[in-house]
């Protein structure tokens, strides 16, 4: 279930952001404690949990949207390369129950996952 959190009032204009892309569905800032040189975070307006929740319950044109909007920006900020991560839930890393894209870039990113 959505719980209201701090992406929510960033869509809602409570909170400001560094915007970088918006659409009619999307909107795409830079993180606030960037892992990369270029590090842009794309969320869809609707309140969805995660990629599984946004999946199942998004219309075809919220989907369509939030999918070309990342495709767009990360070619556009960074067209020499560039990794995009989808957190989800504990295990997965995901830290605000808002499903986002992270887009990171600007350097040569190192290994995937980091073994412990
Ligand atoms: P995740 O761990 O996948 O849920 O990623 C959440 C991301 O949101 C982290 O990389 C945070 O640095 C970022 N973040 C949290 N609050 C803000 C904010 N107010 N503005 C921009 N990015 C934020």
């Amino acid at each position: 279930m959505y719980h209201d959190n701090i992406f929510t009032r960033i869509i809602a204009g409570e909170i400001p952001c560094d915007k970088v892309y918006e659409s009619e569905y999307t909107l795409a800032f830079k993180d606030i404690a960037p892992k990369a040189p270029t590090h842009i975070l794309v969320i869809p307006k609707g309140k969805y949990v995660d990629f599984s929740d946004f999946t199942a319950r998004a219309s075809a044109d919220e989907m369509t949207d939030f999918y070309r909007s990342v495709a767009r920006v990360a070619d556009e900020k960074l067209p020499g390369g560039h990794r995009i991560i989808i957190n989800t839930a504990k295990d997965g890393g995901q830290e605000v129950p808002h499903f986002h894209a992270h887009i990171l870039g600007g350097r040569t990113l190192g290994p995937k996952i980091v073994q412990e």
